[in-house]
């Protein structure tokens, strides 16, 4: 069995010790190495500043097998990543015409003349491997030396992600000790205990290891496989997943789905209907995040906010009496809300929301959290009571949104 390697991920830029910028690229890597099997033992930040950087790298070189550096790599004067590493790691740096010319021809194409400082990113170290830059100008570089590795990515997270997984993982293969494979479970209106409590069993397992988190309004269980291969940390994984969806039934609302409104929209499209929604209290929220989807326009007729009662009334018809026997916040104004929704939009299927988002309790005290939300369909008419018991007015809006979207998709999948 190979023994694990120790991996150092030195961030460089002053601006992320300041706390202008979150260092997102760190975590990034370390996930990513965690599923390789290489142990990460050290985070080192440090600033745009030679005599520091230079220790920084000594440290790191001399107690890890693998370093690797983000950030710096850019044209401008106070980007010394690539010079300071190499100096330390003993490489030289030659120009290579290669790189130049792919920068050239960067800015070519985007009609402009290099600056003549981009120059400085076409070095490169003699016997390094150059990691090309899809999204950028500066290239990455990976360096091995007596058992070392020396690994320098462009700060830009955009440039090295896609980097990273085409260059760097590559490049590292031979100090990887396994695959780790992660799958996520996700569910709405299923409390995170009741949902661990479904699965208690099968939260002690080894591998796959199955573990319980939270997000706003949702609850998700994360089934993650370590074996020598992704196909056989899959097949590992394969059986425990559908356990776990056939005990959660249609709490389920994908495995590696990114969200609610991604598997919504792709059902609707699936089923070629089309939907209409009524807000209030989410105030177009809903409308917003089912066309955050690319092709969101093929099933989304139309969305319209009715805060005031009278425009209730006038846009969707909910009745008077409605309003004034059971109140804006009621099962009966949602249900009216939805119904009149589709009436006027001829869409399939009308959605509303009506609720208070807090912070404060509403003149007749009802408790903020308290949401309807209802779906009309020719065949179908559903209402549901949420009471979130918080004061937050963003999480309680942004609850109600993914009930309400969650409405649908439990309409589409055939109901509860
Ligand atoms: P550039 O050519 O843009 O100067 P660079 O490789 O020199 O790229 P930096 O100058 O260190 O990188 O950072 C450029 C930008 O990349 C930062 O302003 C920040 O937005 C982002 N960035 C840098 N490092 C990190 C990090 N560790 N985590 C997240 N974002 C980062
Ligand atoms: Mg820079």
């Amino acid at each position: 069995m190979k023994s694990t390697a120790v991996c150092e991920i030195l961030s460089v830029g002053t601006e992320i010790l300041l706390g202008d910028i979150l260092n997102t690229n760190c975590r990034f890597l370390s996930l990513e190495l965690a599923k390789m099997g290489i142990s990460v033992l050290h985070h080192t930040t440090v600033g745009d500043n030679y005599e520091r950087l230079a220790e920084a790298v000594d440290r790191a070189v001399g107690r890890s097998d693998i370093v690797i550096a983000t950030g710096g790599l850019g044209p401008t004067a106070d980007d010394i990543t690539k010079e300071v590493c190499c100096k330390q790691f003993g490489f030289e740096l030659e120009l290579n015409t290669k790189i130049a010319d792919d920068i050239k021809s960067y800015f070519e194409r985007r009609g402009k003349d290099m600056p003549l400082s981009n120059l400085k990113q076409a070095y490169c170290p003699v016997g390094g491997t150059v990691f090309e830059n899809r999204n950028g100008t500066a290239p990455g570089m990976g360096m091995k030396k007596e058992g070392k590795c020396l690994i320098i990515l462009p700060g830009p997270p955009y440039e090295m992600a896609p980097m990273f997984r085409e260059w760097a993982i590559p490049f590292l293969e031979e100090y990887r000790t396994c695959t780790i494979v992660s799958h996520e479970i996700r569910t709405i209106d299923l409390g995170e205990s009741t949902m661990a409590e479904m699965c208690s069993d099968l939260l002690e397992n080894e591998n796959p290891t199955v573990a319980p988190y939270c997000k706003p309004g949702e609850s998700l269980l994360r089934v993650t496989a370590k074996a020598n291969t992704a196909t056989e940390a899959d097949e590992i994984a394969r059986p425990v997943i559908d356990e776990i969806v056939r005990r959660l039934g249609s709490y389920v609302y994908g495995v590696d789905v990114s969200c609610i409104e991604e598997q919504t929209v792709r059902l609707l499209k699936e089923k070629n209907l089309t939907v209409a929604t009524a807000e209030s209290c989410t105030a177009g929220y809903i409308a917003k995040r089912i066309t955050d989807i690319p092709g969101a326009s093929s099933v989304f007729k139309h969305g319209i906010i009715t805060y005031a009662n009278d425009v209730k009334e006038k846009a969707l018809g909910v009745s008077h009496r409605t309003l004034s026997e059971h109140g804006a916040v009621s099962e009966e104004t949602a249900r009216e809300m939805a119904a009149g929704i589709r009436r006027v939009t001829g869409a399939d299927i009308g959605v509303s929301v009506t609720g208070f988002a807090g912070p404060d309790a509403d003149e007749e005290g009802k408790a903020p959290g308290l949401i309807y939300t209802a779906l009309d369909a020719k065949d179908c008419q559903i209402c549901q009571k949420i009471e979130t018991g918080r004061n937050d007015r963003e999480y309680n809006r942004y609850v109600a949104a993914s009930r309400a979207i969650n409405l649908i998709r439990i309409y589409l999948e055939g109901g509860r």
